[in-house]
């Protein structure tokens, strides 16, 4: 009998627990990402702040699964499902739109950055979810610094190095904790013309506090430890505009060219293309056993599924993801084994924590919570547990006590395409075009 065919789309923390779950099934499994990679997202801001380099919190999706025989993993970007054919549509360097049929489909396809409607505040502001992402605000971030070096005029060095998170939750807190870090310990000794110290972090979100998810205590003493690193939280006021001079908050001009987005996402188009019930953001609604009403065959995973438990709905977090996809991985074992079905799909909420600045992170798990060195250590052994690969855990390990013994850091190098490096390489390349065409 021709073995089932299982296709998952996402290589990301819900695929890739799905694809691991099968790894004893008798199957002919397909592992789709626009990406080579798995990235260990809630390290992003570490690379975006130069702490680690993109290869100790990405590994190939490939390497991954070297030894798992039955799944083939496929670079390409999937564009559409036909639910009546069973079948994905998936695109990649010279093909467009070729057609995988499958048995089972299980999506896993996250989310990207939402600018509430603002889209053109993206050329301003980048926002952080992939490692090209990481690169391009680290660059911006160190690029600051030097131009503020090169600069005569002193009156110009407060705009450049005014540095402004729109959004106060995770993200924001640990990434501006991580710059405020960087500027009074890494850069100190560096610069001659400028004061890295002197530079202005701001934190601005519309939400009444910072960290929403945690409870109020921890959200009061991540804010506090914050404004002892020096950054100015704004809370209370949404941004109205963002260009390329700054952003107005509560209409007061912040002038900053390095404005970060670390505010809202937006899930991937899995609800368009199987054309089903979404929520208000566009996450496909699942059933209590991950799959979509009426096709039993289709699961979706991770931060692009909505469902419920106990009255609320599940957050975008990692380990729900991971739950999940190992939840789906499991129901399609048992059924292609003709064993009884598994009991509705329940998460079991681990915790959450956040790192605010160096040795100092807030935990909440169950009615547990607290705040300071030991949460801190608590939250980088976890991190380390969950890396894809041990060589990254030793890596990533190394690097931090290296870091936090030196405060120097793994990785800060601007990296850009020489093309892109400066306006006069490119009216140096428009001019030799325009030679050259003579
Ligand atoms: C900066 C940041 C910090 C975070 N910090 C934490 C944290 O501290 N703790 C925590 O629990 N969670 C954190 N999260 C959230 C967590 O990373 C997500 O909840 C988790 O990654 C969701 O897993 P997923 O499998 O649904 O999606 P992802 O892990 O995002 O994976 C989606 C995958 O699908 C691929 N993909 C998307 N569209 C397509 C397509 N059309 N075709 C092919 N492939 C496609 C992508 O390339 C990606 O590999 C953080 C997220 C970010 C962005």
């Amino acid at each position: 009998m021709a073995q089932p065919k299982i296709v998952i789309v996402g290589g990301g923390f819900g695929g890739l627990a799905a694809a691991k779950a099968l790894r004893n099934v008798p199957a002919k499994i397909f592992l789709i990402d626009r990406t080579n990679h798995h990235v260990f997202q809630p390290l992003l801001y570490q690379v975006a702040t130069s702490v680690l380099s993109p290869g100790q919190i990405g590994s190939p999706i490939r390497s991954i699964l070297r030894n798992q025989k039955n799944t083939t993993v496929i670079l390409g970007e999937v564009t559409g499902v036909d639910k009546g054919q069973k079948c994905v549509f998936v695109s990649d360097a010279d093909r467009q739109n070729v057609s995988i049929t499958y048995d089972y489909l299980i999506l896993a396809t996250g989310v990207s950055h939402s600018y509430f409607g603002h889209d053109e505040f993206e050329e301003f502001a980048p926002g952080l979810k992939s490692l090209a992402d990481a690169v391009v605000i680290r660059n911006k971030i160190l690029q600051a610094f030097e131009q503020a070096e090169a600069e005569e005029d002193p009156a110009r060095h407060r705009d450049l190095l005014t540095f402004v998170l729109v959004g106060a939750g995770p993200t924001g807190v640990e990434m501006s904790g991580a710059i405020a870090v960087l500027i009074r310990s890494t850069l100190k000794k560096e610069f001659r013309r400028i004061d890295p110290a002197s530079a202005r972090i701001f934190l601005v979100d519309m939400a009444p506090r910072v960290l929403g998810p945690f409870s109020e205590d921890l959200s009061k003493a991540a804010k506090e430890r914050l404004e002892s690193l020096g950054v100015e939280v704004r809370l209370g006021h949404g941004v109205d505009q963002i260009d390329a001079d700054g952003v107005v908050v509560a209409g007061e001009r912040i002038a900053s060219k390095a404005v970060i987005w670390t505010a809202g996402v937006t899930p991937s188009p899995a609800g368009k293309w199987l054309a089903v019930e979404t929520d208000h953001a566009g996450r496909v609604r699942v059933e209590k056993n991950l799959t979509v009403q009426e096709y039993p065959e289709i699961f979706v995973v991770g931060d692009t599924a909505a469902l419920d438990q106990d009255g609320k709905p599940l957050p975008g977090v990692a380990q729900v993801a991971i739950q999940q996809g190992r939840y789906a991985g499991r129901l399609i074992q048992r059924q292609i084994e003709c064993k009884s079905e598994l009991k509705p799909f329940r998460y079991f909420d681990k915790g959450n924590m956040a790192v605010v600045g160096k040795g100092f992170a807030v935990l909440q798990t169950g009615k547990f919570r607290t705040s300071g060195f030991i949460a801190w250590l608590a939250w980088a052994a976890v991190h380390l547990q969950f890396l894809a690969q041990s060589s990254l855990r030793v890596s990533v390990f190394v690097q931090w006590v290296w870091t936090y013994l030196t405060a120097q850091r793994g990785s800060r190098l601007i990296v850009k395409h020489h093309c892109e490096e400066s306006g006069v390489t490119q009216a140096h390349m428009a001019l030799g075009k325009a030679v050259s065409s003579k």
